[in-house]
């Protein structure tokens, strides 16, 4: 597989919790292609779609959340070139035969991801026998301590239960578990959200190794755009289910162009530099079952205007169509005085200023 191959390819993908006039849509119209080896950071608050969108590409999901529309297109590479598996035709058997032979996840909780009544060693055991048949019972310890290793944990930690183990050293053992069969995506749902500050800054750097030396792409979930910065190629911003901006990573962190964007940066302090007063986001999420007419951030946005209240704003490409934003501030045709970088500081301004 060359590099510029894509692993990932999202089309339209939309998610509606319920059904019927009762259901309300939480992720809308996602499209997006993950390169091989790149690092997709997705960002946005609780209830912003991010981790329903996960759940959805990878046939986790679970009513009363449905799969209403899209195309989600694996391609795996193997000795005869490239295979794209269509994930949301897949029968749940074919789907179980990619899943981490081919695409893992690691999620928030790994307490109630791992067996409580385990040892580690039989978890990892199990992985290696499910898929790996030819592994003798000697290679599949062999090969779950070169996983832990490889994490920074000891070997003695296959003898040991859940429970014996801190918060960060058990979210270690889900990613090792997660790499135990060399899958090509690995999708991280807030694996360090739980975790203590300095905890959250190892194991970043770590996965940022990991994916050197391993060579698998990454989709890396959080509300927080300042670790995301860290690890992630390319960023993109969630709201009410869409995607309200997508640019390269460093260049969304230094300079973003949707109000959203800038409210989380403001909310999150960054991990080098100096400390600085966080500002957040004026008000709260919309309730999905009665979302606001126009740009759904316009309840919260200090820069709305009165179009911003009327229209759904279009997706815009920006910066030679690297960046996407959906904004009416960057449409010149609604005559806004477009602020190519917006202020730094994002002052509550709640109701909306024209
Ligand atoms: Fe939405 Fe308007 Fe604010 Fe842009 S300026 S985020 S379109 S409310």
């Amino acid at each position: 597989m060359t590099e510029q191959t894509n692993i990932l390819e999202v089309k339209d993908f939309s998610v509606n919790y319920g059904y019927g006039e009762a259901s309300v849509r939480a992720v809308s119209d996602v499209s997006f292609t993950l390169g091989t080896s790149r690092v997709l950071g997705v960002a946005g608050e609780s209830g912003s779609g991010k981790s329903t969108l996960v759940y959805g590409l990878t046939r986790l999901l679970r009513a009363p959340g449905v799969i209403s529309s899209g195309d989600v297109i694996l391609n795996i590479p193997g000795p005869d070139g490239v295979r794209s598996f269509d994930m949301l035709a897949a029968t749940e058997e074919e789907i179980r035969s990619v899943r981490w032979t081919n695409i893992s996840i690691v999620l928030q909780s790994a307490l109630s991801a791992l067996n409580p009544l385990r040892r580690i060693g039989r978890e990892f055991d199990e992985v290696f026998r499910t898929h790996d048949k030819s592994l003798s019972k000697d290679d599949r310890k062999a090969r779950a301590i070169e996983l832990l290793a490889m994490v920074g944990l000891d070997a003695n930690r296959l003898d040991r239960f859940p429970h014996e183990l801190s918060g960060g050293q058990r979210q270690r053992v889900m990613i090792a578990m997660a790499l135990a069969l060399r899958p090509e995506l690995v999708i991280m749902d807030e694996p360090t959200t739980a975790l203590d500050v300095v905890t959250q800054r190892e194991i970043v750097s770590e996965l940022y190794e990991l994916r050197k030396q391993l060579g698998f792409a990454m989709i890396f979930i959080t509300h927080d755009l300042s670790l995301l910065v860290e690890l992630a190629d390319e960023i993109m911003v969630m709201y009410a289910g869409h995607i309200v901006e997508r640019a390269v990573a460093t260049e969304l962190y230094n300079a973003p162009r949707h109000p959203y964007t800038l409210g989380l940066m403001n909310s999150f302090p960054p991990l080098h530099g100096q400390r600085e007063v966080m500002t957040g986001i004026p008000g709260s999420p919309p309730d999905l079952k009665a979302l606001p007419t126009g740009c759904t951030f316009s309840p919260r946005c200090p820069y709305a205007m009165d179009i911003c209240r009327e229209k759904v704003p279009p997706q815009l490409p920006l910066d030679n169509g690297t960046r996407l934003v959906a904004c009416w501030l960057h449409e010149p045709s609604v005559g806004a005085a477009v602020p190519v970088e917006l202020s730094k500081k994002f002052v509550s301004n709640a109701g909306g200023a024209q």
